[in-house]
């Protein structure tokens, strides 16, 4: 609960960024807090730990920032899931439905393999298209999904809900 308001006390509103209405959550003054990004990392190696994750799935571009220390901390690797033709090896590709349009994450297909756990961070779940094609982008690179860690979860867009059947029995957790 202390961690949660440390955290939440370092994320600030954008009003009408990036379009008209929308009020973005801003992770970088909690970034530039060493005390509050430590406890972030250290609390996200925790769940790392405790649901035996073999691998951090980190999605660009923030879910770069927050994964790749949780990776180090953790004693496990990191994966970047990036914006489609960005990576430069053999990838596997998911496509995804955004709000106006469409959006493709990938992979390096030989990222992941068939006995890896994957805890899968980024920072914000919104209506939760993101995740979702993320977990279906490591399952079907022969993976499992061990949880899903966010940062922020905007509970008025629904996300927690439409990843619901796609997660099962697998622990999505905003901290
Ligand atoms: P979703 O696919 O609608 O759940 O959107 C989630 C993705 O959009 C994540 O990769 C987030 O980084 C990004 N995102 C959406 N809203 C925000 C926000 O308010 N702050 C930061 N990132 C956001």
């Amino acid at each position: 609960e202390q961690l949660r308001s440390l955290l939440i006390s370092r994320i600030r509103d954008v009003a009408d960024y990036p379009k008209p209405g929308v009020t973005f959550k801003d992770i970088t003054p909690l970034l530039a807090d060493p005390l509050a990004f430590t406890a972030l990392t250290d609390a996200l190696a925790n769940r790392c730990a405790e649901y035996g994750a073999t691998k951090i799935v980190g999605l660009e571009a923030r879910g770069f920032i927050l994964g790749a220390p949780v990776a180090v901390r953790a004693g496990v690797g990191f994966v970047p899931a990036r914006k489609a033709g960005k990576l430069p090896g053999p990838t596997l590709g998911q496509n995804y439905a955004l709000e106006y349009g469409a959006a493709e994450i990938e992979i390096h297909a030989d990222a992941l393999s068939a006995g890896d756990r994957v805890l899968v961070v980024d920072d914000v779940l919104a209506t939760g298209g993101t995740a979702e094609a993320s977990v279906e982008l490591v399952r079907r690179a022969g993976a499992q999904v061990a949880g899903v860690c966010v940062l922020l979860e905007l509970g008025f867009l629904g996300g927690r809900e439409r990843l619901a059947p796609v997660l099962g029995a697998v622990p999505l957790d905003a901290l």
